[in-house]
């Protein structure tokens, strides 16, 4: 594919070829969230975020929704990654950080709170002083989706940010969670863009289905672990439950191992 905008220079935001071009030439995770954060390369996307904004719900009518892409969260030396799918309409995309300000996230952050892997079990908005310990929590697709729904177009648009993301974090990322069947096909891709062999047929979807990428050349072995999703249809019905979650979170954060560089 052809990385370049109109005339050979580097496309602009509102070009599709905008996170390829720019996602792998990030020096950082701050450059690269930055770069997230400017992203318009989905035409129905920015529309979606933007008119959420401008409908905010009566509970949040006093606040300034974010209505941008929303950057991954957590420390640049994580050995665990979390992968959802998209931000939530009047959660991420109304704070402005991933998980945020919804009802996914109030279990989320209770559960990475119950195992030690974040500093309080509440995440209400950017500045509430919520910290995580070895994890970064991100998404295959930064822009809330009408429905949750991105279409696949979107996702390959997108994809470019998480493989980056996971680029940057590949010196100290041991395992990655992700939520959902959703989350799952989204990311196995992304993990064999990134130099990960894959099996073939690319396991199923399932709680606690746990599959180990061997190390190549330039990657270190990597534990992958599906995990339903916190959403409100899973843990109302009793799918997910609290214990569920904490319980593999806890297996998750024990085969990543301690964070930091050299571990
Ligand atoms: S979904 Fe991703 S690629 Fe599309 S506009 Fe948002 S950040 Fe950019």
């Amino acid at each position: 594919m052809d990385e370049t905008g109109a005339a050979g220079s580097p496309p602009g935001p509102d070009d599709s070829a905008f996170p390829a071009f720019h996602a792998g030439r990030s020096g950082g995770l701050a450059e690269l969230d930055a770069q997230v954060a400017g992203c318009r390369a989905c035409p129905r996307l920015v529309q979606w975020r933007e008119e959420v904004a401008a409908h905010p719900r009566a509970a949040f009518r006093d606040q300034e929704y974010w209505a941008r892409p929303v950057p991954g969260f957590g420390p640049s030396d994580a050995s665990l990654a979390i992968v959802g799918l998209a931000p939530a309409a009047h959660g991420g995309n109304r704070t402005g950080r991933m998980f945020t300000g919804d009802a996914s996230g109030d279990f989320l952050f209770a559960a990475l709170h119950a195992v030690g892997l974040a500093s309080q079990p509440t995440a209400t908005h950017r500045g509430d002083g919520l910290e995580l310990y070895g994890v970064r929590v991100t998404a295959p697709v930064h822009c809330a989706p009408p429905e949750n729904r991105p279409t696949p177009a979107e996702r390959q648009t997108c994809r470019p940010w998480l493989s980056a993301e996971l680029e940057l974090l590949s010196p100290t990322l041991r395992t990655v969670v992700a939520l959902g069947a959703f989350g799952w096909q989204a990311l196995l891709p992304v993990l064999g863009e990134a130099g990960w062999p894959l099996p073939r047929p690319r396991p199923a979807f399932g709680h606690g289905v746990q599959l180990t990428l061997p190390a190549t050349g330039r990657r270190r072995e990597l534990q992958v672990l599906g995990s339903y999703h916190p959403s409100q249809r899973n843990t109302f019905t009793g799918r997910l439950t609290f214990d569920m979650l904490v319980e593999l979170l806890a297996r998750a954060a024990a085969l990543a191992g301690p964070s930091g560089p050299g571990d």
